[in-house]
């Protein structure tokens, strides 16, 4: 059906392509491409059958991503590098004419900032261009937000309150570790709290707003009021939202190194100079913690992402929440990755899939929850991200 090139060899890549490759209807040829070559080399080779090209890449040299493209010709270039090689990507599909998709959207280098600002600022040229680029299709944001546009679409006559709420309850034995890239994710979860209430942003300190929330399976765990970028998009696509917020758990132990991470200067995203060399502290960092793509062999528990939705329906009020449950072991065990970057891989993967079909197809800039959400949550069930619905439970918010 199609040809498609994926640029980033991490543990969300690995998922993606691993899921490509069982799919040779829809995924004809793919191409792995990133900035180690030896990375994509050992996965396509655990991987088997010759499905897989490999390439070297500097995703932020447009020039080299636009002779890549020139060569492989793919209908879609999937992003599962960083944040950062975003907008070079989108400049080189613009300039070759291919389609776009990502998991998380574009951030400055010297900014710990997560808007959408830049990348929909590209949305009359691709519309122009004929071209189409999804936004943010990983499980949060992607998921959620595609849980969201079907609970509009299915369950709701008006949505009014949103509540992300996502648990990682697994256990990697490590004392600290990262669940992805350790720099994004210590950027994101340092960040100051922010959540949307009848038309405004409203600010909170950073892990400030906090309380138990139980989920499935699981029982109760600590929840933080975070800011998450999928909120921006969804406030945006979704008007009738009075209030929307997203949660996340985490651990005593996770939080006070984090805490002592932030004082004493580890987590500083501004070069210093040691022993005469530029280091980015963060940067540093992730070089001396464990790789997230390595954690999978120990990790047991598991993931439960959902939402938590109220609003009206037939003139009286209603509660809804979907979620999906993933076992680290069980992710582990078909991919050689933890949960984290499975339940990243898979949406990520039916995105692609939405967009070779042609399902998911409309020229211009679009968050996912733009696009029908139904078949999206079709494959999920088929793909390993089975989900729940609950109707006028206890939402605890
Ligand atoms: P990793 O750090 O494990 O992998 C990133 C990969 O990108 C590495 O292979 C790295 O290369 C490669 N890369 C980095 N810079 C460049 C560059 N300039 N040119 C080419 N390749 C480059 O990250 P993850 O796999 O954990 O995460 C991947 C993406 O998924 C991130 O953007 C993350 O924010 C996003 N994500 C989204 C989630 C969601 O639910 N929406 C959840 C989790 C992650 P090298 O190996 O040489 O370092």
């Amino acid at each position: 059906m199609g040809k498609v090139l994926v640029i980033g060899a991490g543990g969300v890549g690995t998922v993606v392509v691993h899921k490509m490759a069982g799919l040779p209807e829809v995924f004809t040829d793919i191409m792995l491409a990133s900035r180690t070559k030896s990375k994509c080399d050992a996965i396509a080779a655990k991987i088997g059958g010759n499905r897989i090209q490999t390439a070297q890449v500097d995703a932020d040299n447009v020039p080299e991503l636009v002779a890549l493209i020139n060569s492989f010709r793919p209908d879609l270039v999937v992003n599962v590098a960083l944040p950062y090689q975003d907008l070079t990507i989108m400049d080189a599909c613009l300039e070759t004419g291919v389609a776009y998709l990502d998991t998380a959207n574009y951030e400055p280098k010297d900014e710990a900032k997560f808007e959408y600002k830049w990348q929909w600022a590209y949305a009359d040229r691709f519309k122009q261009a004929g071209i189409t680029a999804i936004l943010g299709c990983g499980f949060d944001p992607g998921v959620t937000s595609v849980y969201t546009a079907y609970a509009a679409k299915h369950h709701f006559d008006e949505i009014q309150y949103l509540d992300i709420v996502d648990c990682n309850a697994g256990d990697h034995g490590k004392a600290f570790a990262t669940n992805f890239n350790p720099e994004i994710n210590i950027r994101e979860v340092t960040q100051r709290g922010k959540y949307w209430e009848n038309g405004k942003w409203i600010e909170t300190e950073p892990h400030e707003i906090h309380k138990p929330l139980n989920y499935p399976e699981i029982g109760p765990k600590e929840s933080y009021l975070i800011y998450h970028e999928e909120l921006e998009s969804l406030v945006k696509n979704f008007p009738t939202l009075k209030r929307a917020r997203f949660w996340m758990t985490f651990g005593q132990e996770y939080l006070t190194h984090l805490r002592v991470i932030q004082n004493i200067g580890m987590a500083g995203i501004d070069p210093i100079i040691y022993n005469g060399v530029e280091i980015v502290p963060i940067q540093f960092l992730k070089a001396v913690l464990p790789n997230p793509g390595d954690l999978g062999e120990n990790y047991k528990g598991w993931t439960s992402i959902g939402c938590r939705i109220k609003g009206l329906k037939d003139g009286k009020e209603k509660s809804y929440y979907v979620y999906n449950n993933c076992s680290h072991e069980v992710a582990f065990k078909e991919t050689g990755t933890q949960a984290v970057s499975y339940t990243t891989g898979v949406p990520c993967m039916i995105g692609a899939m939405m967009y070779l079909k042609g399902i998911w197809k409309n020229p211009g800039v679009h968050n996912v929850e733009e696009f029908n959400p139904d078949p999206f949550m079709e494959e999920l069930n088929k793909h390993g991200l089975p989900w729940v619905e609950q109707h006028n439970v206890d939402l605890e918010l």
